[in-house]
C-alpha cells in the first residue's frame, strides 16, 4: 500500500489559499492594515487598499501592484458613510463581490480620564467604533447575497483588558469586541463569520508616537520580549480570513504573551 504525505496546509490549491477573494481592509495605506493587505495578497487575494490619506493610499496600491498582486487604491474616510458607499461601489463595480471586510482604521487621542476632553472621547469612537458599524453595512449586504463572507475587526488588548490613559481607545475597542460577537450570533447563518484580532504592543506609527523611553518600560514586561510586527497581526487575520472555518464571535489576542 503507497502511504501519502499531506505536503500543502489543507484548503491550500497550490495558487493560494485565497486565490481570487476579494479583500477589503481599511487604514490599509501603511502600518498593520498595509502588512495585512500584503498577507491576504500573498494567499492569492484582490486587495482594496483603502486608507483617509488618498496620497499614501495611491502610492501604497502603486506600490504593491507593480509587485504583481491584484490591487484597487480606493481612499475612503471611515467616518464618512457617503465615503464608504461610493467605495464599497467602486468594488463591487469592479470586482463584482466581496469575501473578506478587515476593519483596521484606528487612531489614538490618549490623556487620563480626568483630563480627556469631549473631543478625544468622540473622535477615538467616531473613528475606532462608529466607523466599523458604518463600513460592515454595505458590505455585509453583498456578503449575505452571496452567502459567504469573513469579517475581521482589529481590536487592541486595550479593549479587553483596558490601559491607563486610553479610556476612550478602550471603550471603543471593547465596543468593537461586542459588537464582533453580535455579528457572528446575526450572520452565522448566511455563511458569514466575523472575529475580531486584538493586536498588542505593536511597531507601528502609532506606537512609535510614544517615545523611547515608553517604549522600553512595555518590551520590559512582554514575555516575548519584543514588540509584534504588522506581520504577527497579519498572519492571525489569514488564519481567520481562510476557508471552511468553523471560528466565529472570537477575539484572538496577538500580544506576545502580555495579558494586561
Ligand atoms: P497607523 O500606522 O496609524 O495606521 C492607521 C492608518 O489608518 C493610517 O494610515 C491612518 O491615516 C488611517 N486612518 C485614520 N483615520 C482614518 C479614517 N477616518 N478613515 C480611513 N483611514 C483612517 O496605525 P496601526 O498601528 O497600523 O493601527 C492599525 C489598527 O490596529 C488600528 O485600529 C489600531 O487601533 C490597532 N492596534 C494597533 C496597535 C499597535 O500597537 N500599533 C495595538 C493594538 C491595536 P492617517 O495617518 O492619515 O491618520
Amino acid at each position: 500500500m503507497t502511504q501519502t504525505t499531506q505536503t500543502k496546509p489543507i484548503g491550500d490549491t497550490g495558487m493560494g489559499r485565497l486565490h481570487d477573494q476579494v479583500a477589503i481592509i481599511t487604514g490599509s495605506g501603511r502600518g498593520i492594515g498595509r502588512a495585512i493587505a500584503e498577507a491576504l495578497a500573498g494567499q492569492g487575494a484582490k486587495i482594496v487598499i483603502s486608507d483617509i490619506n488618498e496620497e499614501l493610499c495611491k502610492s501604497t496600491a502603486d506600490e504593491l501592484s507593480q509587485q504583481g498582486l491584484q490591487v484597487l487604491g480606493v481612499p475612503c474616510n471611515v467616518t464618512q458613510s457617503e465615503s464608504i458607499e461610493k467605495m464599497v461601489e467602486t468594488v463591487v463595480n469592479s470586482w463584482g463581490r466581496i469575501d473578506i471586510l478587515v476593519n483596521n482604521a484606528g487612531i489614538t487621542r490618549d490623556a487620563l480620564f480626568m483630563r480627556m476632553t469631549e473631543e478625544q472621547w468622540q473622535a477615538v469612537i467616531d473613528t475606532n467604533l462608529s466607523s466599523a458599524f458604518k463600513v460592515t453595512k454595505p458590505v455585509v449586504k453583498v456578503m449575505s447575497k452571496q452567502r459567504s463572507g469573513r469579517i475581521i475587526n482589529i481590536a487592541s488588548t486595550t479593549g479587553v483588558h483596558g490601559n491607563f490613559g486610553q479610556v476612550n481607545y478602550a471603550a471603543a475597542k471593547g465596543g468593537l469586541i461586542a459588537m464582533t460577537k453580535t455579528i457572528a450570533l446575526e450572520y452565522a447563518s448566511r455563511n458569514i463569520t466575523c472575529n475580531a484580532v486584538a493586536p498588542g504592543f505593536i511597531d507601528t506609527a502609532m506606537t512609535k508616537a510614544l517615545g523611547e523611553e515608553i517604549i522600553s518600560k512595555v518590551i520590559e514586561k512582554i514575555p516575548l520580549g519584543r514588540m509584534g510586527t504588522p506581520d504577527d497581526i497579519a498572519q492571525a487575520v489569514v488564519f481567520l480570513a481562510g476557508p471552511g472555518s468553523y471560528i466565529t464571535g472570537q477575539v484572538l489576542e496577538v500580544n506576545g504573551g502580555l495579558y494586561t
